[in-house]
């Protein structure tokens, strides 16, 4: 547990899938934790992070990039189409693109403020009625779609089904990304980010393994 420990976990994951070492990108996923645990990770030389919920992270980022310097944020939560506007000035990258509405809504944002975050196209691997996501049936419609909007989404991320083995998941999507010319795969979190690696991940978005278990009745 602890940012050391899991950073030599992904280079040795690395190693072992024959990866380049830094070939993955940690985000570290602080939503919902005590500020102190974040600001602790911050001196340790960590720059990259995940956020779930605009409204806290615009509360506490905005801040702490004024004292640490180089701070990349990425959205990884669901996005409510009224905040798309937020945002795209508040993230360097959205993880959650998964209707057509979020999609009209970010493309005006990034016209209206003339630069646009790197963006992953959220996809429901397991089918799941209760997830977002696009179906991977749908996904070439829909990058035709978004992408006549003007934008342009870099890469695919997943959350697998909780009771089922994620490796298939994982090799669903990057097969998905590869026959739709897309090079970054947002996949793998606490539980399963070596495995992630192992299928090709680029993003692993690892949270409660870094900073200890979230308290979610501590938090408003
Ligand atoms: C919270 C969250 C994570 C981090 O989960 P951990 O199990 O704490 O590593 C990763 N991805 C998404 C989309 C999340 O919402």
């Amino acid at each position: 547990m602890g940012l050391d420990d899991i950073r030599r976990r992904i280079t040795a994951a690395e190693e072992k899938a024959g990866r380049a070492p830094g070939s993955v990108t940690l985000i570290a996923v602080s939503k919902v934790q005590p500020d102190d645990r974040v600001t602790a990770v911050l001196d340790q030389g960590q720059r990259v992070f995940g956020e779930n919920y605009v409204q806290e992270a615009q509360g506490k980022w905005p801040g702490w990039r004024d004292r640490w310097p180089g701070v990349q944020l990425h959205m990884i939560g669901p996005l409510q189409s009224n905040k798309a506007k937020v945002a795209v000035g508040l993230f360097d990258a959205i993880h959650t693109l998964d209707r057509t509405s979020l999609a009209r809504k970010l493309a005006q944002a990034v016209e209206a403020q003339g630069h646009a975050p790197e963006l992953f196209v959220q996809v429901n691997t397991g089918d799941e009625p209760q997830k977002a996501g696009i179906l991977a049936d749908e996904l070439p419609g829909f990058l035709e779609q978004v992408r006549a909007m003007g934008l342009n989404p870099q890469g695919l991320m997943c959350i697998p089904p909780e009771s089922e083995d994620p490796a298939p998941h994982f090799r669903l999507l990057r097969r998905l990304a590869e026959d739709a010319g897309l090079t970054g795969l947002s996949m793998g979190m606490s539980a399963d980010f070596e495995a992630a690696i192992a299928e090709g991940a680029t993003h692993v978005r690892v949270g409660s393994a870094i900073f200890g278990a979230r308290d979610y009745a501590a938090k408003p």
